[in-house]
């Protein structure tokens, strides 16, 4: 079969590795989720279920693939940070960008009417995947910098906009004319002096996104009960079997805590080591 006279045709099929040793961030996105959104009600400027819904598919892709050691998510996206030597699917950059966006697409499907049991999914959600190398720490803190800014901006923005249709009676064209052209504080100023909204009250989820990566696990969950082996197909052990060396358990954890600073990324030198 391999060498059939039709086999050529995979000659046709380019490389498309990404460079070794270098960092890769892969980068989902919702396909018009502004439609999707509204078809299925979600709460205006953030629905809060939505997000988790979105933090549980980066969740699972974390545990599927042990290269990501940080994803960052707000809106309808989540990007996903690779080691340098990681070595999946050969560093291809289109297997590792379909799987990833499929397995997100599905996990967000399989685990809808958990989030949403009132709410009866209309059609399939798909999310568009690219993967983009970056040489080294720098360009790693200032690319999830500038996502999280990209969070605040929005989520400013968006809060405003819908306090002023919602609470303020403007239309969407209306509010959108009033907002044009204002400044970061001009827009806390409408909040606060027309709403009553203190913008930096607002939940940290709104304003910050979402924050994953892998945390130690504490001893308790580390060292298994005497005689007693969860991992699967190992059986149990008693107390004179000689354990093999575990790596630490890690668990992933979800923050929705500052990244532009430096103290995240001192305090959690595995992410990028
Ligand atoms: P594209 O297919 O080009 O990505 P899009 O419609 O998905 O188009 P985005 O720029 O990705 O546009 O923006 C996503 C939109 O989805 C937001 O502007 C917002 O309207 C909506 N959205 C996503 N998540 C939420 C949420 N948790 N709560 C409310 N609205 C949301
Ligand atoms: P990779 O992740 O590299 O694609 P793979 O295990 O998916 O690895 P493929 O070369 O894609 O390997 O082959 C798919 C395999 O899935 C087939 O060889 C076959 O064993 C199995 N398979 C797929 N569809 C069917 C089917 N309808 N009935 C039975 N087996 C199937
Ligand atoms: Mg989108
Ligand atoms: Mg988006
Ligand atoms: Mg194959
Ligand atoms: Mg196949
Ligand atoms: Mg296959």
């Amino acid at each position: 079969m391999a060498n059939s006279k039709y086999a050529y045709v995979r000659s046709f099929e380019l490389p498309d590795n990404i460079l070794p040793g270098t960092y890769m961030i892969v980068r989902l996105d919702g396909h018009s989720f502004h439609k999707f959104s509204t078809d299925h009600g979600f709460t205006k400027p953030n629905d809060e279920t939505a997000l988790r819904l979105m933090d549980a598919a980066a969740i699972q892709i974390m545990q599927a693939y042990p290269e990501v050691t940080m994803a960052f998510g707000e809106s309808d996206e989540f990007s996903f940070l690779l080691r340098k030597s990681c070595n999946l699917f050969n560093r291809r950059s289109s297997k590792i960008a379909s799987t990833f966006a499929s397995l997100f697409a599905a996990t967000y499907t399989y685990r809808w009417a958990e989030f949403f049991p009132n709410t009866p999914l209309q059609y399939p959600p798909s999310f568009d995947g690219r993967v983009v190398a970056y040489p080294s720490s720098v360009e790693i803190r200032d690319y999830f910098s500038w996502r999280q800014a990209d969070t605040h901006i929005n989520n400013l923005y968006n809060t405003t906009f819908w306090a002023l249709v919602l609470n303020g009676n403007l239309t969407t064209a209306e509010a959108h004319g009033k907002l044009k052209g204002t400044s970061s504080s001009q827009k806390q100023e409408i909040l606060f002096g027309q709403f009553g909204i203190n913008y930096n009250a607002l939940p940290e989820r709104f304003r910050k996104g979402s924050v994953l990566y892998r945390q130690e696990a504490t001893a308790s969950v580390e060292t298994p009960a005497a005689g007693v082996d969860n991992t699967p197909g190992q059986g149990s052990i008693t107390a004179t079997s000689i354990v093999p060396p575990r790596r630490p358990r890690r668990e992933i954890v979800v923050e929705h805590c500052d990244i532009i600073g430096p103290a995240f990324w001192s305090s959690r030198p595995s992410i990028l080591g």
